[in-house]
C-alpha cells in the first residue's frame, strides 16, 4: 500500500479520518507509523496528499489530511477480459487497476469455463477491494468502472460497434499475421481472451465489430503477463 485509499465512510469531518482493519493493520505493521508520521493518502474519485496521524491505537488510526494533488491521468483504454480463471482474475484485476485503466469490461467466450462467473471474486465487495489494493499500489484514486457481460453473442453484435466508436479496435490473437502496434497513445479498445484463446468463430465476431486482430509474436503469454505487456506497448504514459 503505497497509499491508504480513503473512501466516504472514513471521515469523520472534512479533514479528518479514521481508519481500521487493513489499512490500519498496514499502518502499524508495515509502515511502523506512530503519531506525528504523515502518509500518503488519496481519496477515491478524488485528489491525493498527505495524512498525518493524530492518534493510534490498537483499533483505530486517525489522520488530518490535505488533499491537494491530482491523481495520475488515466489510460485511454477499453480493456475487454474473458473471463480469467478465479485464481488469476484477482491479480489481474489488480494489476489493470494499477496500470491505470479505468473500463474494464468482463466478457465471456467459449473457452471461459462457467464455473469461472460463480467466484466469489465477482462480489461487489470483492472487486472494489481488488481495484482498491490495484490503485493504493499505483497511488492512484479514480475507481475503475466494471461491466459484466455474460453472453459473448449480444454483447459484440449490439453493444461492441458503438462502444468501439472513435478508438483503435484491437483483439490479441497469437498467430495472426499482423505484430501489436506500439506507442499509440490514443482511445484504444483491446480484448484479451481467455486460457485456451477465443475461438475462429469468436475472432471473426470481433473483427466483423471494427476489431483488428495483431500478435505479440510466437510465445504464448498467460493473460496476467499478455495485459501489461500489451498495454505498456500501447501506451507509453505507463513507462
Ligand atoms: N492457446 C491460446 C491461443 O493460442 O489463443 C492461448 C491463450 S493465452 C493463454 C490468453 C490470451 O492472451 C490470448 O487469447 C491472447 O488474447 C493473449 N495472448 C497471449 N499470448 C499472445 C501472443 N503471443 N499474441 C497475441 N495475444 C496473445
Amino acid at each position: 500500500m503505497n497509499m491508504a485509499l480513503l473512501f466516504d465512510d472514513d471521515f469523520v469531518a472534512t479533514d479528518r479520518v479514521v481508519l481500521r482493519g487493513r489499512r490500519l493493520e498496514h499502518i502499524r505493521s508495515v509502515l511502523g507509523a506512530s503519531s506525528g508520521d504523515q502518509l500518503s493518502v488519496g481519496r477515491v474519485n478524488g485528489q491525493m496528499g498527505l495524512g498525518e496521524v493524530v492518534s493510534l491505537t490498537d483499533s483505530r488510526a486517525e489522520l488530518i489530511v490535505v488533499l491537494n494533488q491530482q491523481p495520475p491521468a488515466p489510460l485511454p483504454l477499453t480493456l475487454m477480459l474473458a473471463m480469467p480463471r478465479p485464481k488469476m482474475f484477482r491479480r489481474i484485476l489488480q494489476t489493470s487497476a494499477t496500470l491505470g485503466v479505468k473500463d474494464i469490461w468482463l466478457i465471456n467466450s467459449y473457452k471461459v469455463e462457467k464455473s469461472f462467473w460463480q467466484t466469489p471474486w465477482l462480489s461487489d465487495e470483492n472487486l472494489r477491494e481488488n481495484m482498491t489494493l490495484g490503485l493504493e499500489q499505483a497511488k492512484d484514486t479514480a475507481m475503475p468502472r466494471l461491466h459484466i457481460r455474460k453472453l459473448f453473442k449480444p454483447f459484440v453484435e449490439d453493444e461492441l460497434p458503438a462502444l468501439l466508436q472513435g478508438k483503435r479496435a484491437l483483439v490479441a490473437h497469437p498467430g495472426t499475421s499482423t505484430p501489436c502496434p506500439t506507442h499509440v497513445n490514443s482511445p484504444t479498445a483491446l480484448c484479451i481472451g481467455p486460457e485456451g484463446g477465443f475461438t475462429p468463430y469468436e475472432v471473426g465476431k470481433l473483427e466483423e465489430a471494427g476489431c483488428q486482430s495483431v500478435h505479440l509474436g510466437p510465445r504464448i503469454l498467460r493473460m496476467e503477463t499478455a495485459v501489461p505487456v500489451l498495454v505498456s506497448r500501447l501506451f507509453d504514459a505507463c513507462l
